[in-house]
C-alpha cells in the first residue's frame, strides 16, 4: 500500500505515447494528435496533459505533484527533438498551449500561440526567420514583433484577465496612425511601438511587467487552459450539448510552426468528403501566408483547396495522401487543420468530423460500400434524431426571413398558411383548398378536427406534452406551441405579435423543429425520405443517394432488433400509415378520440341519464358505431395486434363548459325563458366539476362508475373482431383497461369483459387478451398482483411521469421546466425522454416484477417515449417486447431498436 503512494501518477504523454482511444484521458486534440504521430504523419512534436491532471487542479487550486516535473521533463525531450530551447534568445522553440477535452466544444476555451518569446527571444526569432518575404510578410522582423504582440495579447486577456478591448483599441489606434484598416500595412517599427503599448496595458491590469520567463509564461498559460474548463460560456455550452461538467480539459503544448512566413506558406482546413450532402471529394480551404486564427477571423479570403494544387503541388499532393491515409485509418470522414511552413506540410489537428443527418447516412452508406465498415457499424454511426430530421418537410433556407416569436417546437416540420382561429373556419377553408395554420391559445379535444384540417398548429400556451403537442406529433403535423410573444384574441380574430397585428386569412409560417414563427409565406420542400417509406419512391431504382442509404440501413435495423414496433393510432388512415411506416400493430388505440363531433351528444345523454333505460338507449346507440370504428381499424391492421383501450379521459370533457354554461343560463333566466334543461345540465357539470381532473374520474374509475360503458366498448371490439375474422381478415384485439392502480379494479373490469367475450366470441376463433396500462406508480409498485390478472401491461409513461414527478402534464413545461434545465435538475424534459432513474425505476420494477409472477406476460410501451431515440434504448435494456408511438415516429424508433441491438452485442464505438 505504502509502496503504492510512492509511485508517481502520470500526467504527461508525449504524442507518441497515446492513441486515439485515450480521448477521456488526452482529451480528442490530444487523442488525435498521438494517434497521428503514430501514423508516421508530421505532427510538430509536443506532449499532452491530461484531464485528471485539470481535474486535481481544479478540485484544490494547485497543480497536482509532480505534475512541475513532468512538465519540464517531457519539456526538454521536445527541446531536443526540436534542436531549440523554449525562449532561447538566439533561436527560441515556441509553443502552442491549447485545450482539448474528450467532446468537441468549439471556441469554448482557451488557447495561448506563441509561448516563448520575450523581449530577447523576439529579436532571435527575426533573426531566425529572415527568409521571410518581404513583399507579403513585410520581413522578417515584422513576422517576430506581430508574434510577440500576439502572445501578450492572448496571455493578458486569458492568463490575467486583461479586458480584450483595451488590446483591440491599441490596435486600432496604431492602424489610425498609420493611415490604414488593414494590420498587413503595419510595419516592424510599428509593432514594435504596439508591443510597448500593450505591455502598458498589461502593467496597468495586473500590476506587473509581462513575464518574461518562459518556463512562467508556460506554467501560467497552462494554468489559464485548466480553468478555462469552468468559464461561463464553456458551463453554459456544456449543458446546452449535455455533455457532463466533471470531465476536465487536457492541455496540449505543441511547437510552433508558421504558417505566415511568405508565400511558400498558409494555413488550411479540409475535409475527407463533403460533410453537408456525403459527396465524396476534397472540400476545404486555404489561405496563404496565415495563421489559423486569420482563418478563423475572416481576415482575408480563403481559397478552395484545389488552389493549393497550383501553389505547392508537392504539400497538395502530400495532404491528399494523408487525408486519404486518414480516412482509412479512421474509416469515417475526417476534418483537417493544416500548416505549411515554408514548404513543408505539418499536420495541427484531425477529428472524426460532424456531418448533416444526410450525410450521415450516406457517408455510412459509402464506407459499406468501400469495404471499410460492415452494417452494424454503419447502423451505429446514424441516429433516430437524424432520421427525423430527414422526415420532416423544410424550409428553403434560400430565403432570408426574420422570425416575430419563438415557441417550443413542439412537433417538428415546417408549414405555411392562412391564420385562422376556429377549428370550424379551419375547416372551411381547407376545403376550399386553402393551407391554414390554426392558431390558437390552447388546443383542446374540440380542436381536433380544425386540427385535422391545418397544415400547422400554433398555440401561445402550453409545453411539448400539451393536448396540441400531442395531437399534433401523432398525425405529424406541425406545431409550435407555448408562443408566448403572441397574444392571442379568439372572438375579434386576431393575434398580436412585437406590435404587429395579425388577422384571420394573413399568412404566416411556423417551423416545428426551432420553434420559429415567421410573416409571410417562407417556401417548404418536402421529404424525399417521407416519400420513400410512403412508397412512392423505389430505393432499387432510383438515383438518389440519401434514399438508398437509408433504405440499406433501415433494413438493417429491422434485422437486428429484437424489439417490435407497433404505433399509437386510432382511425383506419393512421393505421394505414403506420403500417407503410413499417408498424407491426397498434400499441394504443385511445378510444376517446371517438367520441367526439356528433357522438358528443350521445356520450351527454349517456353521462347525464336519469335511469338505467336512458342510459342503455345511450349505450346502444353507439355500440354499433364503436363498432365499425374497430372493425376498420382491425382490417387495415389485418393479423397484427391491436390494443384498444378502453375510453379514459375525464368525463367534463364531453360537457359543455361550467361558466359558459352558467352565463347562459343565468341570461335565459333573466329573460324568463324555461331554463330546466339548461339547469339539470349545469347541475350535473356542477356535481362533475373536479379541481385536479387529470388525478379524478378517468380511466378505470370512469368504468367502474358508469354501469354498461365498458361493456358496450368490449362487445363493439369482439363484435368487430369476429366480423372480421369471419369476412376473411385476421383480427387479434388486446383490450386494455387504463388507469389501474390496484389489482381487484382490473380484476372487476375483467370478469365482466370476459363473460360478454365468451359470448360474442363463440367458435369463431377470435381470440382476445386482456391487459392493462402500467401508468399510476401504484401499479408499478404492485404489478406483481396485478401481472395475476393482466396477460399484457403497456407503460403509459406519459402518466407514470406526471404521477412520478408529481407535475402536471398540461402546465409544467411552460410554466418552470426553462429554471430546471438551467439548474441541470434534468438535462432534457422528462415528459420527453424517458426518466432512468426515477420513472424507469418504476418500469423496471413492474417489468421484473410482472414477469416473475406471469412469466408470458406481454410488455410493451405506448406513452410518447416509446417514440423517442433514448428511450427505446431504455426499453430495450429492461426488456420489454414492443414499444409503440405515433406513425411518423415509427421509423425513428425502428432505426434505435436495431441501434440498441447492435450496441448491447458490443459493436466497437467511437
Ligand atoms: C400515457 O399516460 O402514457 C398514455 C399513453 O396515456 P395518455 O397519454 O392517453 O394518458
Ligand atoms: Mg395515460
Amino acid at each position: 500500500m505504502a509502496k503504492q503512494e510512492t509511485v508517481e501518477h502520470k500526467y504527461v504523454y508525449a504524442f507518441a505515447e497515446g492513441n486515439k482511444d485515450l480521448k477521456e484521458l488526452l482529451g480528442g486534440k490530444g487523442a488525435n494528435l498521438a494517434e497521428m504521430t503514430n501514423l508516421g504523419l508530421p505532427v510538430p512534436p509536443g506532449f499532452t496533459i491530461t484531464t485528471e491532471a485539470c481535474k486535481a487542479y481544479l478540485a484544490t487550486g494547485e497543480e497536482p505533484d509532480g505534475l512541475a516535473d513532468q512538465i519540464a521533463a517531457h519539456l526538454a525531450s521536445l527541446e531536443q527533438a526540436m534542436g531549440k530551447r523554449l525562449g532561447d534568445p538566439e533561436d527560441p522553440l515556441l509553443v502552442s498551449v491549447r485545450s482539448g477535452a474528450k467532446f468537441s466544444m468549439p471556441g469554448m476555451m482557451e488557447t495561448v500561440l506563441n509561448v516563448g518569446l520575450n523581449d530577447r527571444s523576439v529579436q532571435g526569432l527575426a533573426r531566425q526567420a529572415s527568409g521571410a518575404d518581404e513583399q507579403t510578410s513585410g520581413g522578417a522582423d515584422r513576422f517576430a514583433w506581430d508574434s510577440y504582440r500576439r502572445l501578450i495579447q492572448m496571455f493578458g486577456k486569458t492568463v490575467c484577465e486583461v479586458p480584450g478591448e483595451e488590446f483591440e483599441h491599441a490596435l486600432d489606434d496604431a492602424k489610425r496612425a498609420k493611415g490604414t484598416h488593414d494590420d498587413l500595412d503595419l510595419d516592424a517599427d510599428d509593432l514594435r511601438g504596439l508591443v510597448d503599448a500593450y505591455k502598458k496595458i498589461f502593467f496597468k491590469h495586473t500590476g506587473r511587467e509581462f513575464p518574461q520567463e518562459p518556463r512562467e509564461q508556460l506554467d501560467l498559460a497552462i494554468r489559464a487552459v485548466f480553468e478555462s474548463w469552468n468559464a461561463e460560456r464553456a458551463v453554459l455550452y456544456r449543458r446546452q450539448e449535455r455533455i457532463p461538467a466533471d470531465l476536465g480539459t487536457a492541455v496540449n503544448v505543441v511547437a510552433m510552426v508558421f504558417g505566415n512566413l511568405g508565400p511558400d506558406s498558409g494555413t488550411g482546413v479540409a475535409f475527407t468528403r463533403d460533410p453537408a450532402s456525403g459527396a465524396q471529394g476534397i472540400y476545404g480551404d486555404y489561405l496563404a501566408n496565415a495563421q489559423g486564427e486569420d482563418v478563423v477571423a475572416g481576415i482575408r479570403n480563403t481559397v478552395p483547396l484545389q488552389e493549393l494544387e497550383r501553389l505547392d503541388k508537392k504539400s497538395y499532393d502530400e495532404l491528399l495522401g494523408i487525408m486519404a491515409r486518414l480516412e482509412g485509418h479512421y474509416k469515417d470522414l475526417c476534418d483537417i487543420e493544416f500548416t505549411i511552413e515554408r514548404g513543408k506540410l505539418w499536420m495541427l489537428q484531425t477529428r472524426v468530423g460532424k456531418r448533416t443527418a444526410a450525410a450521415a447516412f450516406v457517408i455510412a452508406g459509402q464506407l459499406v460500400d468501400e469495404g471499410l465498415i460492415d452494417l452494424d457499424e454503419a447502423l451505429h454511426r446514424v441516429n433516430g434524431a437524424q432520421l427525423a430530421q430527414l422526415m420532416f418537410p423544410r424550409f428553403r433556407l434560400d430565403h432570408e426571413f426574420q422570425p416575430v416569436a419563438k415557441g417550443i417546437g413542439a412537433s417538428p416540420g415546417a408549414a405555411s398558411g392562412k391564420v385562422v382561429f376556429t377549428s370550424a373556419r379551419a375547416v372551411e377553408l381547407a376545403a376550399e383548398g386553402e393551407s391554414v395554420i390554426l392558431v390558437r391559445r390552447e388546443t383542446n379535444p374540440d380542436d381536433l378536427n380544425g386540427m385535422i384540417a391545418a397544415q400547422g398548429i400554433l398555440t401561445s400556451r402550453g409545453g411539448k406534452t400539451s393536448h396540441a403537442a400531442v395531437v399534433a406529433r401523432g398525425m405529424g403535423k406541425t406545431c409550435v406551441s407555448g408562443a408566448d410573444e403572441i397574444e392571442v384574441n379568439v372572438p375579434q380574430r386576431r393575434f398580436v405579435v412585437g406590435g404587429q397585428t395579425v388577422v384571420e386569412g394573413d399568412v404566416v409560417s411556423i417551423d416545428g423543429t426551432t420553434g420559429k414563427v415567421y410573416l409571410g409565406e417562407v417556401p417548404v420542400m418536402p421529404s424525399e425520405v417521407v416519400q420513400y417509406f410512403e412508397g412512392s419512391l423505389d430505393p432499387e431504382h432510383i438515383d438518389n443517394p440519401l434514399v438508398r442509404a437509408v433504405h440499406r440501413i433501415m433494413s438493417h435495423a429491422d434485422a437486428r432488433r429484437r424489439l417490435a414496433v407497433r404505433t399509437n393510432a386510432d382511425t383506419g388512415a393512421d393505421a394505414a400509415r403506420a403500417r407503410r411506416f413499417g408498424a407491426e400493430g397498434i400499441g394504443l388505440c385511445r378510444t376517446e378520440h371517438m367520441f367526439l363531433g356528433d357522438r358528443r351528444e350521445l356520450v351527454e345523454r349517456l353521462i347525464l341519464a336519469r335511469d338505467n333505460t336512458e342510459r342503455e338507449a345511450a349505450l346502444a346507440a353507439l355500440l354499433p358505431l364503436q363498432r365499425a370504428d374497430f372493425e376498420e381499424i382491425f382490417r387495415e391492421m389485418d393479423g397484427m395486434p391491436v390494443t384498444v383501450r378502453l375510453i379514459d379521459p375525464p368525463l367534463h370533457e364531453f360537457l359543455p363548459p361550467l361558466e359558459q354554461l352558467a352565463v347562459n343560463v343565468a341570461v335565459a333566466q333573466e329573460r324568463g325563458e324555461d331554463v330546466a334543461q339548461e339547469e339539470a345540465l349545469l347541475a350535473a357539470v356542477r356535481r362533475m366539476h373536479e379541481e385536479n381532473p387529470m388525478l379524478g374520474l378517468r380511466g378505470v374509475r370512469l368504468g367502474l362508475v358508469i354501469p354498461g360503458l365498458f361493456a358496450m366498448q368490449v362487445r363493439a371490439i369482439a363484435e368487430a373482431a369476429v366480423t372480421v375474422t369471419r369476412s376473411g381478415a385476421a383480427a387479434r384485439p388486446e383490450i386494455m383497461v387504463p388507469l389501474v392502480g390496484a389489482v381487484q379494479e382490473l380484476e372487476t373490469v375483467r370478469a365482466e369483459a370476459e363473460k360478454i367475450i365468451a359470448e360474442v366470441v363463440g367458435d369463431s376463433g377470435v381470440e382476445v387478451l386482456i391487459g392493462t396500462m402500467i401508468e399510476v406508480p401504484r401499479a408499478a409498485l404492485t404489478a406483481g398482483q396485478i401481472a395475476e390478472a393482466a396477460q399484457f401491461f403497456s407503460f403509459g409513461t406519459n402518466d407514470l411521469t406526471q404521477m412520478g414527478w408529481g407535475f402536471s402534464r398540461d402546465d409544467v413545461e411552460g410554466a418552470f421546466f426553462w429554471r430546471y434545465l438551467e439548474l441541470g435538475i434534468f438535462g432534457i424534459s422528462p415528459f420527453e425522454s424517458i426518466d432512468r432513474d426515477g420513472v424507469g425505476r418504476l418500469v423496471r420494477i413492474a417489468a421484473e416484477e410482472g414477469r416473475a409472477a406471469r412469466p408470458e406476460l406481454k410488455l410493451g410501451v405506448c406513452g410518447e417515449h416509446g417514440g423517442d431515440p433514448e428511450s427505446v434504448h431504455f426499453f430495450h435494456e429492461v426488456g420489454l417486447d414492443y414499444v409503440s408511438c405515433s406513425p411518423f415516429r415509427v421509423p425513428v424508433a425502428r432505426l434505435e431498436a436495431g441501434r440498441a441491438a447492435v450496441e448491447t452485442n458490443g459493436s466497437d464505438s467511437r
